[in-house]
């Protein structure tokens, strides 16, 4: 890798005091991640959650991050103007301890993907649905990391196959390799 290589970095900025819980971020989301795309609207297929307390008018949407293959032992608490959060509610990982972040129908982890398909979105269609404007897309660019090590991504593939099964696994991988 060329020493001043350029990655470009994709951010959304969340400004929790604008998100009104509408929800439409759920439903755009899980929409463009159907198969084929735009056939159903599962929220459970969502890369975006939003965290919500209704009764204190708060809403936090959490973006789907990194597969977990095990529980973490400590855990976090928030509590945003009084109101005490379950254990996790924030966290973005698909984790085992509980099914947000989990493909329905294959159990397989979620991550958000910032809508990648062809041709390229010109933003992430959860930010243009967001009529409130609590979500905004960014972009910066920085130096680019070295790429990860054949073997280490071999190793993340053996940990999903050791949960979830190879076949499982492969059947993902080949869906997301589609373009549909
Ligand atoms: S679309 Fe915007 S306002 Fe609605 S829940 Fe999602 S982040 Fe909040
Ligand atoms: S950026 Fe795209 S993939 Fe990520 S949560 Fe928003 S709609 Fe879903």
């Amino acid at each position: 890798m060329a020493k001043n290589d350029k990655r470009i970095i994709k951010n959304i900025r969340i400004d929790v005091d604008k998100c009104n819980g509408c929800r439409a971020c759920e439903v755009i989301c899980a929409a463009h991640h159907a198969q084929p795309r735009f056939s159903s609207t599962n929220p459970a297929r969502a890369r975006v959650r939003v965290i919500r307390e209704p009764l204190s008018d708060i809403y936090v949407p959490v973006f789907a991050g990194e597969y977990t293959a095990a529980e973490c032992a400590g855990r976090d608490k928030y509590i945003i103007d009084g109101k005490e959060y379950e254990e996790c509610a924030f966290c973005r990982a698909s984790c085992p301890s509980r099914d947000i972040f989990k493909e329905p129908d294959s159990d397989l982890p979620l991550k958000c993907d910032m809508c990648e398909s062809d041709p390229t979105l010109e933003e992430p269609l959860c930010v243009t649905w967001c009529l409130a404007d609590a979500l905004v897309y960014e972009e910066r660019e920085e130096d680019a990391a070295p790429e990860a090590r054949p073997e280490e991504v071999d190793e993340g593939l053996e940990a999903l196959a050791k949960r979830h099964g190879w076949d499982k696994v492969m059947d993902a991988v080949n869906r997301m390799g589609s373009k549909d």
